[in-house]
């Protein structure tokens, strides 16, 4: 069990009271200047130097993205100039825009229906990724679709008979569609996109992403990003792309200057005891425990729960509705603490 303080959180009177009952080890992060100096010599190009257009540049400026971070300026002049990409970069570095820039300019300078395909490896990913994309396309008009399992086929037919601009999806729902649903098909993909390839392939997606590479053009522009290039994925790059340019950044410093991190060394059987001292202690903020197991997820959410706490439990056996629902409550502040296996974990 893992433990994440979800906002700045009050060091001093949290390692004081922990000093006295159990081994802490602090762990101080680095301010975004050390590092960015760590990794980079000299500052990145803006945005309008990398050859971004107006209307994504007013969105970047609305979201206050105000520079691109290391990735995107790796990225975004090969996939401006149409080369394939692998990014090796995780969670945080900035990613998902640096994939759906390049396509979001395209699709503004040539419209057409099914566009683009995104493959993510859960649910919330593609979610996340659609509301990034519909915020950066916004004065587009940019239509996504999202199409993952647990939500119902025929909603998602309509949605796709609707003809959107791009598709986020999970492999095994999308290739339902591509076998079930009369009238669509991605005959016409101009990009796809394999975006957190070695989780795709850990969680054996490996077999359905071969169908769906068999029954999309050969023709096309594909990027491929992963935090760890295994053999797996190598051989997934070799499928899918073709001479592409592999961008990589240190991924040595992820989370936000914000976030103090401790490592508590406690006996297994007072776990529960000292989350529950730990949750009171911090009950100003809001909170995330990662559990290995769903049952650990549902049985910490009930003990906290039954405490007077405000917890919400996250896991792969709630149904996709209920699991959405879970986050909003969080991130609205409705639930001050979430209890998620790694479903949660972006
Ligand atoms: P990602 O790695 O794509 O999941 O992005 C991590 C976080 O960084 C997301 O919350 C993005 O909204 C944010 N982000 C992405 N690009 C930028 C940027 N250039 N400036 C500031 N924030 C960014």
């Amino acid at each position: 069990m893992s433990l994440v303080v979800a906002s700045e959180c009050a060091s001093e009177s949290f390692s004081a009271d922990y000093n006295s009952s159990c081994t802490l080890t602090t762990c101080k992060m680095p301010s975004p200047e050390e590092a960015s100096t760590s990794t980079a010599t000299k500052p990145n190009p803006t945005f309008k130097e990398l050859g971004v257009i107006d209307p994504l540049l007013d969105a970047l400026s609305s979201l206050s993205f105000t520079k691109p971070t290391d990735i995107q300026a790796e990225a975004l002049p090969y996939a401006l100039q149409g080369r394939d990409i692998i990014g090796v970069a995780e969670t945080g570095s900035g990613k998902t825009a640096a994939f759906a820039l390049p396509i979001l300019q395209k699709l503004w300078e040539d419209p057409q229906p099914l566009f683009a395909c995104i493959l993510a490896p859960t649910r919330e990913l593609a979610y996340q990724i659609s509301q990034q994309i519909e915020a950066l396309g916004s004065g587009m008009g940019v239509r996504c679709a999202i199409i993952v399992g647990g939500m119902p086929m025929m909603d998602q037919s309509i949605a796709l008979s609707k003809r959107p601009h791009i598709v986020v999806a999970t492999p095994g729902r999308l290739h339902d569609h591509l076998e079930n649903t009369k009238g669509f098909s991605l005959r016409n993909l101009k990009y796809l996109v394999l975006d957190e390839a070695d989780r795709l392939l850990d969680l054996d997606f490996g077999p359905i992403i071969d169908k769906i590479l068999k029954v999309i053009p050969k023709e096309r522009h594909t990027y491929l990003f992963s935090a760890t290039m295994t053999a797996k994925v190598a051989k997934l790059q070799r499928a899918s792309l073709v001479n592409p340019v592999r961008v990589e950044v240190s991924t040595k410093y992820t989370t936000v200057p914000t976030l103090l991190q401790y490592y508590l060394f406690i006996p297994y059987v007072q776990k529960d005891v000292h989350l529950v001292h730990l949750a009171n202690s911090l009950s100003q903020n809001s909170m995330i425990v990662f559990t290995r197991t769903v049952h650990d997820a549902q049985r910490l959410a009930l003990i906290l729960r039954n405490l007077d706490f405000s917890a919400v439990p996250l896991h792969g056996q709630m149904s996709q509705s209920a699991r959405l629902g879970a986050l909003t409550k969080f991130k609205s502040g409705g639930r001050s603490i979430l209890v998620a296996t790694d479903v949660a974990s972006r």
